[in-house]
This record gives structure tokens, sequence and C-alpha cells, in this order.
């Protein structure tokens, strides 16, 4: 056993969950299944609670989810959090029904952009003071706000500044049942901004998590490689391992969590160093409601197989779900390919290449993956197609 001296933070309340203060960690999930379709949703509760989630998302984007959530509300009495996403105006209508609401800053900005984020923000902070909810920002690298984006030299101090704002936007509202998540698909970059964070604002709660960490095992890897080094240094009370799995398998985003604080409780440090990781990245979304094929699961195993002749090359693929971040969080990677219900848009870095069906997809990836190869060892590094 070693002896962990967690930061002093405030509690938040999200229900019976209490989050921060003297509380020892919690675990989370999400749903991956669609929220609309009750049965599967609840189904997917169940299977997470039985495995000790202590607090469940979902994600809603629509009245239509709305609807279901309120259908589920009945059936269940698990913890709930609602991401917002872009979706800011339903929070009155969804507050009542869950323990916590989930806000990007970055994603407040696609819509109404003549109403001030903090009007928007104002408008989440009552309907969550109105029904005791608890909010999250949750910051991502992938999804930043453009403006703190263009400001900044780095998407490192965009995001620390866009929380940091944010939890000013709550000081000023007088809103303290808030705690912050700042997330990246780099396990460094995750222990870099989270141990900032922790010093600029040292009494607010920390949700950890390491975005996209994609699939099995090298998804527990890279998660371990932050949340060791986080927890070690007693910082962090709620976490949430993202992994690409069947839905059937979400339950081992918990178990992997549970074991990962039981490890470094007990003094056991299982991560590798850092340069292990380099060569090929493949980063794969964890999947949520938005999944517009389920194909996009298969697809990412297909594309890790696919890839691994190039196994050594120091190069980055990702592979998102959906239209709400894949278009954004793959402009990052060298190849990026976000799944739409019939094609698969394939990008090389902020460029779209073309749309591609399910059966193509793969052997076009191939091709670009090549290509960049080819183009590495010619010494042309820059990876937009006008360079190439
Ligand atoms: S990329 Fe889309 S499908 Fe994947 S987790 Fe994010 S919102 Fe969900």
């Amino acid at each position: 056993m070693i002896q962990i001296k967690r930061r002093k933070t405030h509690p938040v309340q999200a229900g019976k969950l209490t989050i921060g203060g003297s509380a020892p960690l919690s675990v989370q999930s999400m749903c991956a299944t669609r929220t609309s379709d009750i049965e599967a949703t609840l189904k997917q509760i169940r299977l997470l609670e039985k495995h000790g989630a202590d607090l469940i998302r979902i994600a809603v984007d629509s009245r239509k989810d709305v609807a279901a959530l309120k259908e589920i509300r009945r059936e269940t009495d698990a913890a709930l959090v609602v991401d917002l996403q872009e979706s800011y105006r339903l929070a009155r209508d969804i507050a009542p029904l869950v323990q916590k609401l989930r806000y990007n800053p970055g994603h407040l900005h696609h819509h109404k952009k003549e109403t001030p984020v903090f009007e928007k923000v104002k408008y989440i902070v009552e309907a969550a003071g109105e029904h005791n909810c608890a909010i999250r920002i949750g910051v991502n690298f992938g999804s930043l706000d453009p403006g703190l984006k263009e400001k900044n030299s780095s998407a490192l101090s965009a995001a620390l500044n866009s929380a940091l704002q944010h939890v000013e936007y709550m000081q000023k509202l007088n809103f303290k049942n808030f705690l912050v998540s700042l997330k990246s698909s780099d396990p460094l970059a995750v222990v870099e901004i989270n141990r900032k964070f922790a010093e600029s604002a040292p009494n607010v709660p920390l949700h950890l998590g390491v975005t996209e960490a994609g699939m099995l095992p090298q998804g527990e890897i890279k998660t371990r490689l932050a949340f060791e080094k986080l927890l070690a240094a007693g910082i962090g009370d709620t976490l949430r391992v993202s992994l690409t799995l069947p839905f059937s398998e979400k339950y081992r985003e918990i178990e992997i969590g549970r074991k990962i604080i039981e490890d470094v409780y007990s003094g056991r440090f299982l991560s590798v160093p850092a340069e292990t990781l380099k060569g090929l990245n493949i980063i794969s979304c964890p999947s949520c409601s938005r999944v517009e094929n389920e194909a996009f699961i298969e697809l990412a195993e297909q594309v890790r197989e696919m890839s691994r002749f190039a196994a050594s090359e120091d190069i980055t693929i990702a592979v998102m779900g959906c239209r709400v971040n894949g278009p954004g969080e793959t402009d990052s990677a060298d190849l990026g390919l976000w799944c739409a219900p019939s094609h698969v848009n394939l990008k090389r870095g902020s460029q779209l290449v073309g749309k591609f069906s399910y059966n193509e997809i793969l052997t076009r990836v191939r091709q670009e993956l090549n290509d960049l190869i080819t183009a590495k060892r010619n010494g042309k590094i820059g990876i937009a197609p006008d360079k190439v």
C-alpha cells in the first residue's frame, strides 16, 4: 500500500452520489445505444449498473430523446448524467430527469451565435440549480472554443484557459455543484493539463479521462499511463475509461477503471514508458448513442489489423463514430475516418479525401497510408494533399 494524499476538493452532489470532498473515487461509463431505443438503453444501463457503474452517461440530442429519457427515468433509479453536446437548450427539459448535466464549452459556439456563451451557461446553470443537478464542464482537445483556439499557441493552453473561464462563470453565477474534465487522446497531455488545472483551481473536483483511447489492449495502456500518474499525485475524483468495445462489453470500462484505482492504491504501477507508445497510433472513439452505423466498431478493428504493417511509422489514424465529433476530432490525425450511416468520410489532416462505402473504405485507407509513408520517406512530411 502507498500513501496517497488526495487533493481537498469541494464536494459535488449528483443525486445520492458525492464526487470530490472526502468521497471515494467513483467510476463512470456511457450508454452506446440509441437513447430513443428505450429497451436497448435500459438493458445497457442495467449492464453497467450490475458491474458497479456509479454514474451512467446518456446522450440527448432531440425532443425525441428527451421523451425516451422520461420513459427510461421511470424504469431505473440509476444515477444518470446527460451529455448536452450542442443541445444546451434542452437543459430545462432534461434537468428534472437526471442527476448531472455535462456541457462542452467548445460546443456552445455552434448554435445561436448571437447569444453570448455566458448567457448559454447561465441557462444551463439555472436549469441545474432548479433541479439539484450537478454540472460537469467537459473540455475536450478535439472540440475547443474556436476563439480561444485562435488566441492560444497550443491546444493545451486553449483547453486550460477554456476550463478556467468556465470556472469563473460558475463563480459569477454563484453555482458550486460543478466539476471539470480536461480530456485529450494523448495521455501525456492529459497528465500535464490536469496537473496545471489542479494548481490553478485547487478546490475544483476533476473527472479524469483519456478520450478516444481506442481498442484493447492499447486503450487500457494509454489510460493507465495518464491515470497512474494523476491518481498517485492525488489528482482525480471520478473517472471514465473510454474504450471502443462492442455494446455488450461496455461494462469493461468500469472493470478496468476499478482495477486501475485498486492497483494504484496498492502500489502496483503497470504503465509502460511513454516512449513505447511511439509509432502508429490508432485513436477511436468509445462510441455512444450518436454512433451512426454500428459497423464503426468492426471498422476500427479492421483498420487496426490492416495497418499492422505500418506499426513503426509515426502516424496517427483516427476512427470516429458520428458527425457530432467526427469532423473536428479527426482534424489533427494524419488520416481520419468518420462514419456516417451508409458511408465513411476519409480525411487527410483537415482535408476531405472523399466519401466511401463501408465495403470500399479499407482499401482506400490502405492506399492513403502507403502514400503517406512514401511521402514521409521522401521527406514530404506535410500531410495536406496539395503538398504531398
Ligand atoms: S465521436 Fe460521436 S459516436 Fe463517438 S463517442 Fe463521440 S459523440 Fe459518440
